[in-house]
């Protein structure tokens, strides 16, 4: 491709390379972990797409897991998962957010995805007679994977490095950083470096010395970052910046004030005013590009900023204390209460605490339900109790995948009186109204064997699922290995649960409803997943309007019983 790129040059002078081959964006951490990586480069991204350019980013991840599905939330928050079935990082849920496209399993790769391949190379004799080595052999399939994004069509790749520079698992990642700046041209690459600038409060000071020593720890790596962008509680002034584009060996202009901001939706914005984007542009000679259309983005952000009501969302679940665990679900909920013009306030319930004597005090104040996704048997009575509560007292519910099925378990016990279950909590429960898919039955595996990713659901006409998405063939994603037994179905539609959404290959029950409610909507699939800031989800938007009129009802009520006592 080196080579090619070099005869086409020649042949014809001022040729838009990335015509033929994207230019490479390295965004990599420094001085410590949470810093923000995943939206400095989704927002980069934003800005570079806002000017015409086909945009993709992807996550290198020094961890040796083959993906994130098999580690609980505590250890890595929640697992995204892409339209082609990849359980990956939550990050790629903030790409597809922010860039509005969808990512796919090229787009998070792992140490133990890299090292896999290389293993099973090896073992077919790819590499016969030689010794297989960190260099070159590992660097070698990194860089592969870091550049097969770079033969889709765009533009512009962004290669975001997981970790914290200085990591001895990030090590061979920098040093194919490294050796991609030597193979690639010098306008087909930069490298941006974020970092921490704190402020010590005794000092009264912002310290600069933390980010000299991780882009010294970069240099001696022998990666030289060409910009800086430095996350900071008070503004960088001028003297701090040329500080710093001193020690670092960069422009003054290529040090870049990243300031906390009270949505991640405005950093986009932000890194506009810092000029990130036409630094970029200018270090990779890019000169075909419009200026930045993101009138679609500053209308949601209008909305975001000034809302015209609130309502209070209670989220069932066991990883509440966890902010990264139901990440989608939340961002889902900022989209589609721009949508409605209303706030939501999402109110965290732990549903292991939960019970019969607390539900009412606990759920009194709430306008909207969600029971969340999960696994095992931690919490779900509190989770069946609150489904309860929602059915019975007409508060707008919304029950995703576990959730779903916690609903169905619900109406089984409250309304057809069986002793149900699931038979992933109770194998041997006399009534499994939620029972494992006969395609799991002979899985033993657990990386990656789940039902995972897209697949069609046909919707019920005149469904409140139909009404929300306006259609009726959707196509959503799904991470799970049980599903709702359809032996019980004719019982369920004729006490009033419908399943107004199923799957119309293998005939999976992907949606139920509530015939009597204003609404009562579980689903099989992660519709969370789908939100975006230019395509709110629209389950999650007539669950924030359903909520909304909630809201509003029992406001009206309570004027009206005022007036009564007044008079
Ligand atoms: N544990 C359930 C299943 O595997 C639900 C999974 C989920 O909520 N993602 O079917």
């Amino acid at each position: 491709m080196h080579d090619l790129q070099e005869l086409l040059r020649a042949l014809i002078p001022g040729l838009q390379l990335s015509l033929i081959m994207a230019k490479f964006i390295f965004v990599t951490g420094g001085v410590t972990s949470s810093l923000g990586k995943g939206i400095i480069s989704a927002s980069l991204a934003k800005l570079l797409q806002a000017r015409g350019l086909k945009v993709t980013i992807q996550k290198f991840d020094p961890y040796i897991n083959v993906d994130p599905g098999t580690l609980n939330p505590y250890e890595h928050g929640e697992c995204y998962v892409t339209e082609d079935g990849a359980e990956t990082d939550l990050d790629l849920g903030h790409y597809e957010r922010f860039l509005n496209i969808f990512t796919s399993q090229s787009n998070n790769v792992t140490t133990g995805k890299i090292y896999q391949t290389v293993i099973n190379k090896e073992r077919e004799g790819a590499y016969l007679g030689k010794t297989v080595q960190v260099i070159p052999h590992i660097t070698d399939e990194i860089k592969r994977r870091m550049k097969l994004l770079g033969n889709a069509g765009y533009d512009i790749v962004i290669t975001e490095i997981g970790g914290t520079v200085g990591d001895i698992e990030s090590l061979p990642f920098i040093e194919a950083v490294r050796q991609l700046q030597w193979e690639l041209e010098e306008e087909d690459c930069l490298v941006v470096h974020l970092t921490l600038v704190p402020y010590l409060k005794a000092a009264k000071e912002l310290k600069t010395k933390p980010t000299q020593h991780s882009v010294k720890m970069m240099s001696e790596n022998g990666v030289h970052p060409d910009i800086i962008v430095c996350r900071t509680e008070r503004p960088l002034v001028i003297e701090l910046r040329r500080k710093i584009a001193l020690f670092c060996n960069v422009k003054t202009e290529a040090v870049i004030e990243a300031a906390d901001a009270a949505s991640i939706y405005e950093v986009p914005l932000i890194m506009m005013r810092e000029k990130l984007d036409v630094i970029c542009l200018k270090k990779l000679n890019i000169t075909q590009y419009q200026e930045p259309e993101l009138s679609k983005w500053k209308e949601f952000l209008d909305k975001l900023k000034y809302p015209k009501a609130k309502v209070n969302i209670g989220l069932i679940g066991k990883y509440i204390e966890l902010q990264d665990a139901y990440k989608s679900i939340l961002e889902a909920f900022v989209h589609a209460g721009a949508v409605n013009e209303c706030k939501v306030e999402v109110i965290n319930i732990h549903s292991e605490f939960i019970t019969e004597g607390n539900v009412d005090e606990k759920l009194s104040n709430l306008d909207g339900l969600l029971v969340a996704p999960g696994f095992g048997h931690r919490g779900i009575e509190g989770k069946i109790l609150a489904v309860k509560y929602a059915r019975e007292h007409k508060l707008p519910f919304f029950g995703i995948c576990l959730g779903m099925q916690m609903s169905v378990i619900e109406f089984g016990r409250n309304v057809l009186h069986l002793d149900a279950h699931s038979t992933e909590m109770d194998p041997n429960t006399p009534h499994p109204v939620i029972d494992l898919m006969e395609e799991q039955k002979k899985v033993t595996a657990k990386g990656g064997t789940m039902r995972l990713g897209s697949y069609p659901c046909v919707i019920e006409p005149g469904s409140l699922a139909s009404k929300a998405y306006g259609s009726n063939l959707i196509s959503e994603r799904h991470r799970h290995r049980w599903e709702f037994n359809n032996k019980y179905l004719e019982q369920y539609h004729q006490a009033g649960m419908i399943t107004s959404g199923t799957n119309p290959e293998s005939n999976l029950v992907e949606i139920v409803e509530l015939r009597d409610h204003p609404f009562f909507v579980g689903v099989q699939y992660h519709p969370e997943l789908k939100s975006t800031v230019e395509n709110p989800h629209p389950l999650f938007v007539g669950f924030v309007n359903a909520s909304k009129e909630f809201a509003e009802k029992k406001a009206s009520v309570r004027t009206s019983v005022l007036q009564k006592e007044t008079i």
